[in-house]
């Protein structure tokens, strides 16, 4: 029985490595013709590492990456509103938050998979028609590759093509896809670096600062101000260091420490609409395909690791594919639709509160906020216990 998982980002790769386990022929098709080392930091919370664990890679993981160090949220200032306590996390959660490259993470979900499992320089055009109404014949997938169109049938079709999917736009016609959230963020990482290593967020007016140390001795930061669409810069470093060069340290030191050329922007974007389902026939949905959601909560990636467990948990080779997806969606769509909703309002009352009353009324707030409290609603998402997949 064969699966086809379309892209091969952090979803569809988790999602092949499930699948496989669960006894899949899979076939990841990527669009791109091959992996760089392009992109920067992310966080692995609780619940990502508790999937990976059930993948059985979390300890290959936590070994290339860095277990959260203390930090917390300061003012641009650099006075604290707010401190995270991580062993008091850690304890919470029973696993410690992971600031890990992109890159490091991709080459790991990557050597996880048997060599030919990913078909690079194949872009998926669409969907066929279904063959017959039933499952297993399900739908066929139409790709482009080496200048030839090709078709294939698969009983089982994992849609992880990102924000922009095709896939979701083909099935979902009426769906108005991702919008602008306002804002714009700036990701850089810097060479060695001996300074601070705190996993901590500052907060200015309409902007933010973040910095996730990395397992390398590296440290991975991003900048976000509120925007317009697709804003032009001429130059990004000093758009950067214009924003943010005058806050406190070790923010003009980490952006004296990265590569001018190496540092990317991307406008932040999301699924503002939620989807009314992740499936349909034998497609599903996942990751950013699925709930494309802004990053306040460090939860996109995090979110499309669950979906990858929870759909190889629930869909073996032998199943009743709709039946065995509707269960997906049902355990999927609710949870990771509230995160979304969750990391918007973060993101507003957070990174893009901009008026001065306002921001230092919230300053006030969060410094008068119990820490236990203030510990538990950041845990809240991070809180999520991962099915075993049958074997
Ligand atoms: C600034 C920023 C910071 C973030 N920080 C975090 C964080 O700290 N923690 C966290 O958990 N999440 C974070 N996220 C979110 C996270 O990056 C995404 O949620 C996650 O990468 C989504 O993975 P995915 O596999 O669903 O999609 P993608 O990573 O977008 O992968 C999709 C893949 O599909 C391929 N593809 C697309 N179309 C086709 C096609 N037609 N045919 C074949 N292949 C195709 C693409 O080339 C790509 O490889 C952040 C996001 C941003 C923007």
């Amino acid at each position: 029985m064969d699966a086809i998982v379309i892209g091969a980002g952090i979803g569809g790769l988790c999602a092949a490595i499930g699948l496989r386990q669960r006894g899949w022929q899979v076939t990841v098709l990527e669009r791109a013709a091959a992996f760089s080392e392009v992109g920067a930091g992310l966080t692995l919370m609780a619940n990502g590492l508790r999937g990976l664990d059930v993948l059985g890679i979390g300890d290959t993981v936590r070994a290339a990456g860095r277990a959260d160090a203390p930090g917390g949220t300061r003012a641009s200032s650099g006075r604290w509103i707010s401190r995270i306590d991580a062993e008091a996390m850690t304890r919470l959660l029973g696993t410690a938050a992971l600031g890990i490259h992109r890159a490091t993470l991709h080459e790991i979900l990557r050597a996880a998979l048997p060599a030919g499992t990913i078909l690079t320089g194949a872009q998926v055009t669409g969907l066929g028609p279904q063959a017959r109404g039933d499952e297993p014949t399900g739908r066929q997938v139409v790709y482009q590759h080496a200048g030839k169109t090709v078709t294939v049938r698969a009983a089982l079709i994992v849609a992880a093509d990102g924000i922009d999917s095709a896939v979701r736009a083909q099935l979902w016609p009426d769906h108005p896809g991702p919008v602008h959230s306002g804002s714009t963020a700036w990701l850089g990482v810097t060479g060695p670096w001996a300074g601070e290593r705190a996993a901590a967020i500052s907060w200015g007016p309409g902007a933010e600062f973040g910095t996730v140390p990395l397992g390398d001795g590296r440290v991975y930061w991003f900048a976000a101000v509120n925007a317009p669409a697709k804003w032009r810069v001429e130059d990004e470093m000093a758009a950067v260091r214009q924003r943010f060069g005058g806050w406190h340290d070790p923010v003009p030191g980490l952006l004296d420490a990265t590569d001018p050329a190496a540092v990317i922007r991307t406008d932040l974007r999301h699924l503002a609409a939620p989807l009314p389902s992740y499936v349909r026939g034998n497609v599903a949905l996942l990751g950013d395909a699925a709930h494309a959601m802004t990053p306040n909560l460090g939860q996109g990636a995090n979110q499309a690791i669950e979906d990858a467990v929870v759909l190889a948990a629930v869909c073996g080779p032998g199943d009743a594919i709709p039946a065995a997806l509707a269960e997906y969606d049902r355990q999927r769509r609710p949870r990771s639709q509230q995160v979304a909703r969750a990391a918007v309002q973060i993101g507003r009352i957070g990174q893009q509160l901009a008026n001065p009353l306002a921001v230092g009324l919230r300053n006030t707030m969060m410094r008068l906020t119990p820490s236990r409290l203030a510990l538990r609603s950041m845990a809240r998402h991070a809180d999520w216990d991962a099915p075993r997949i049958p074997r």
